[in-house]
């Protein structure tokens, strides 16, 4: 059994499967709506329900408040049809998108290998070549809970293309069904099932901009692939990665991001640590990373497009920090590491635009 979807102010209008989301729905038939966790918790997806039923599924409380659904509200992630349906998203024309359907993925963990003592990177050799723009992520099915989890692809295109592998660098989050599942019992040979590619978390190179990219944490994983993407297609502009960890210990892709600057004279390298013991002969910056990047820029950053991507609190800083330093909204994007910890806290839930 299916319904019919109209998505406005598009005019489209698609089948959707009995039990499956709009969002779902939509992704595959190659329509964007906006969307972020994908699991009820952010809010990002939120749109208006015109005409007909809807069933609201396990949308978070926070998400969707109860005043919102009595307004016709809905979560286009956790949203089922009961009849056929008209919807209204907020769905800005982007010049540098690539519509590119959600397909699933039948992969085989190839390798997995040790990056610090909190991250790993999990290799996936998949069935079948898969097309995403760097930045984006893909849903991974966890065995055993009956839940996914979002990962960024954290290698370039075309190393993807040439290797058939895609790189997740997954962090361990304490009490997290999730990652403790794919640190503590995932090995080599294991099958998983992925969905993707998601998000809008992608170079904006139309607007031909300096870019300076700030992440922290596992958080490296997409702007490492965009990064690489954009020096490997000869990007011609500046290009500055400032990067925060805890310590020494936890850094990783050091030596590849110094060399990525030592052969490309428009890309800088700022790795900064923000709890490195002192005398431990760390040369480079200490502090966080909005921290960082303001003391690197003189606090100027006019003229350039800035990518945020990590926990939360890094990149609600970095907002901060930019917005003083009158850099605004439209040249900055996000890309927020939400997890089920964040699901009271859905204000400002990816900044306006990803
Ligand atoms: C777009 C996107 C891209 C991402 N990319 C990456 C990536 O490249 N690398 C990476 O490491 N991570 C990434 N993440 C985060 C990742 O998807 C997981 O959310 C995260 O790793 C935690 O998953 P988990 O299953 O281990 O934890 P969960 O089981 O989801 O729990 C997370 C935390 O919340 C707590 N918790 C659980 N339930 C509740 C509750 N009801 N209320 C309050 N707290 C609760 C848990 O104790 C735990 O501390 C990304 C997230 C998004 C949205």
């Amino acid at each position: 059994m299916s319904y019919q979807l109209t998505i406005e102010p598009l005019g489209a209008t698609i089948e959707v499967e009995d039990g499956q989301t709009v969002l779902d729905a939509a992704l595959r038939q190659g329509l964007y709506i906006p969307h972020a966790c994908g699991h009820g918790l952010c809010g990002t997806c939120k749109v208006s329900v015109c005409d007909g039923e809807v069933d609201h599924g396990h949308a978070n409380p926070f998400a969707l408040m109860e005043f919102e659904r009595d307004e016709g509200k809905t979560l286009a992630c956790c949203c089922t049809l009961q009849s056929d349906v008209t919807i209204e998203a907020d769905i800005e024309e982007e010049p540098d998108a690539q519509l590119i359907p959600v397909r699933d993925f039948a992969t085989t963990v190839s390798r997995i290998v040790d990056l610090t003592p909190t991250i790993k990177a999990i290799f996936l050799r998949l069935d079948r070549p898969i097309h995403f723009q760097a930045g984006q992520y893909v849903q991974l099915a966890i065995p055993g809970i009956g839940e996914s989890r979002a990962f960024s692809i954290a290698n370039s295109p075309a190393s993807v293309e040439k290797t058939g592998e895609i790189e997740l660098n997954v962090r361990i989050v304490p009490g997290g069904k999730g990652t403790c599942y794919l640190h503590q019992s995932l090995k080599a040979g294991d099958p998983l099932t992925v969905s993707g590619p998601y998000g809008r978390f992608f170079v904006r190179q139309s607007a031909h901009k300096p870019m300076v990219f700030m992440a922290g944490g596992s958080g490296l994983s997409s702007p490492r692939s965009m990064i690489v993407d954009l020096l490997e297609g000869g990007w011609p502009l500046p290009v500055t990665l400032v990067y925060g960890q805890r310590s020494k210990d936890e850094l990783y892709y050091d030596a590849e991001f110094r060399a990525l600057a030592a052969t490309h004279s428009n890309f800088t390298y700022v790795p900064t640590l923000s709890a490195e013991a002192d005398g431990s002969g760390w040369p480079g910056a200490r502090g966080f990373v909005h921290e960082a990047a303001k003391a690197h820029f003189g606090a100027a950053f006019a003229g350039q497009q800035a990518y945020l991507c990590g926990p939360p609190p890094m990149v609600e800083a970095c907002i901060g920090m930019l917005m003083q330093c009158r850099l605004f909204e439209r040249d900055i994007y996000t890309e927020k590491f939400l997890s089920a910890a964040d699901a009271g806290n859905a204000r400002s839930p990816l900044f306006k635009r990803v």
